[in-house]
Order: C-alpha cells, then structure tokens, then sequence
C-alpha cells in the first residue's frame, strides 16, 4: 500500500522524503492499534474464567444460606478468587501502560541497590512460606536511569517466578554486576526449568509454558511478558538460560550511569 500513496503525495507537492515518513508512521500506528485490539480480546477472554467463578460462587452462597458450613467454605474459594482477579486486573493494568506510548513518568537516577532490596523484600514472605531462600550478591554502587517501581516490579516477577518454580528446601540467587557500560541482574533458580522450545514463547502475554502445572502455582501468564516490556522501556534487555530439571536464570541488562558521586559507570568486565 505505500506505493500509491507516494504517487499521491508527489502529485499534490510533498516531497517523497516527507511522505516515507507519514507512510511509516501510519503503518506504526496501524500496528499499534492492531496491537491494541489484540490487547483488549485475551484480557476480555482471561477476565472471563475469575468473574464467572466470583459469580458462581456469590450465588452459590446465597443458596446455600441455611448451611454455614457450606456457606463458610464457598466464602473461602470466593476470597480466593477475588484475590486471583484482583492480580490480574493489576497486572493487566502494568503491562497495558508499559506497552501504551506514554512516557515512563517517574524517570530519575536509580540505585540497583534500591531496586533489588524492594524486589526482595516484596517476596520475603511468599520466599518463606515456600521453604526458599533468597540469596542476595554481586556489585553494590550501580546505577541505572528509570523507574525504580517499573524495575522493582520487573525483578520482583523474575524472583516471585523464581519461587513458585522452584522445589522446597532450594535457593533462588539474585546477583548483580557490572559489565561494560550495563548492569546485569541475574535472577537464578534450580526448579523446573523450561523446555527449550518454550524459551521464546513464555515472554508472550498469557502464554504459560505447562499450562496444568503453571495452573496450580496461581500465575497469570503477564510476569515475564511485564518483564520484558519495562526492561525494553529502559533501553535494555532480558535473556534466559534454562534447562528441564536443573533450572533457570534470567538475567537483565540495563544501560548503567554514573553513580550520583561521579563514580563512572563500570568499564570493565568483572568476574
Ligand atoms: P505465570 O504467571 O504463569 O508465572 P509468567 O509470564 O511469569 O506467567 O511466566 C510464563 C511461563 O513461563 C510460566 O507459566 C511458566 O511456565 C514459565 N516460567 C517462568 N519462570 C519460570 C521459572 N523460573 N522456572 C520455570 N518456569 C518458568
């Protein structure tokens, strides 16, 4: 279809130049619209399976109002349900503006000192309860630009998933360093690890690896995919090294800054 459109253009005096431009961006904004769409179809159809359960069991509780042990129990599942919904509107809600046009808001020099600490804390209670611990290490002192809530959250989702595909009993690393003008977290487990023709895929939205044994942990299929966005807004990348049966490491890569007392950012490859 661009080529129409510059014979158009041409004819009423715009310069081919110009018209590349506004072809280009038309075809962005196409992009972003169908995008969109597809956004709003798998939200609307994941959306469906919590809401129609909130409302099975909402009524289910009225009908069984003479029995309070019964009544009792399918309060228990609804709470449940509701806090299974309530996770993924707000997940729903951070990957839509990580992938809307909006500039990231809050843009300010960040420790990764900061970031890793709120990632950690976050998850120190769901880390215990699953018999995990959590192993902090690496450089200290680096710096990126960003959002310290966006980051935060992206590893926080690496170490929460860390966590859930992991045994009892295991450690989950969360180490840091500096590499040449980046700072690299490394979020490693020895859980399950992920088949080698799913390495791809499990950054797409809703998309999960094994769908029954991902179903149990409670998960949403937007972790990784929020992963990857927030970490793309800020210029730099995720990757991911995993085998079946041993485990997994994620590790991302940010572009790293001066610290504020004008420490360069890291020049060298350290071991
Ligand atoms: P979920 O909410 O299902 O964890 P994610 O987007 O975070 O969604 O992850 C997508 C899928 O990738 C998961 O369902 C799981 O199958 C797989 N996965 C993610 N992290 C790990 C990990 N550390 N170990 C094993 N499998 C993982």
């Amino acid at each position: 279809p661009a080529e129409p459109r510059l014979i158009v253009a041409r004819a009423s005096g715009i310069t081919p130049r110009l018209t590349l431009v506004l072809v280009r961006d038309i075809t962005e904004r196409e992009r972003l619209a169908e995008m969109r769409r597809d956004f709003v179809a798998n939200t609307s159809h994941e959306l469906k399976t919590p809401v129609g359960a909130v409302t099975l069991l909402a009524e289910a509780i009225e009908s069984a109002a003479d029995d309070p042990d019964q009544v009792r129990s399918f309060a228990t599942r609804l709470s449940a349900e509701a806090t299974r919904l309530g996770n993924l509107t707000s997940r729903i809600m951070s990957l839509s503006r990580l992938q809307s046009s909006d500039e990231l808001t809050e843009l300010r020099d960040v420790a990764i000192d900061e970031v890793i600490t709120s990632a950690v804390e976050t998850h120190a209670i769901a880390a215990e309860s699953a018999g995990v611990t959590l192993v902090r290490g690496g450089d200290r002192g680096l710096y990126v630009r960003g959002d310290v809530q966006v980051l935060s959250e992206a590893v926080g989702n690496l170490i929460a998933n860390a966590i859930a595909y992991s045994p009892p009993a295991s450690q989950v690393g969360v180490g840091v360093r500096g590499v040449t003008d980046a700072v690299e977290i490394a979020v490693s487990d020895r859980g399950i690890g992920i088949p080698e023709s799913d390495q791809q895929r499990v950054f797409e939205r809703f998309y999960r690896a094994d769908y029954a044994r991902s179903r149990r942990t409670g998960g949403t299929g937007l972790g990784l995919s929020i992963v990857k966005h927030a970490v793309q807004r800020h210029g730099g990348e995720v990757q991911l090294w995993s085998r079946p049966g041993r485990g997994s490491t994620f590790t991302i890569r940010l572009p790293a800054i001066a610290a504020p007392d004008g420490t360069p950012a890291p020049k060298k490859t350290k071991k």
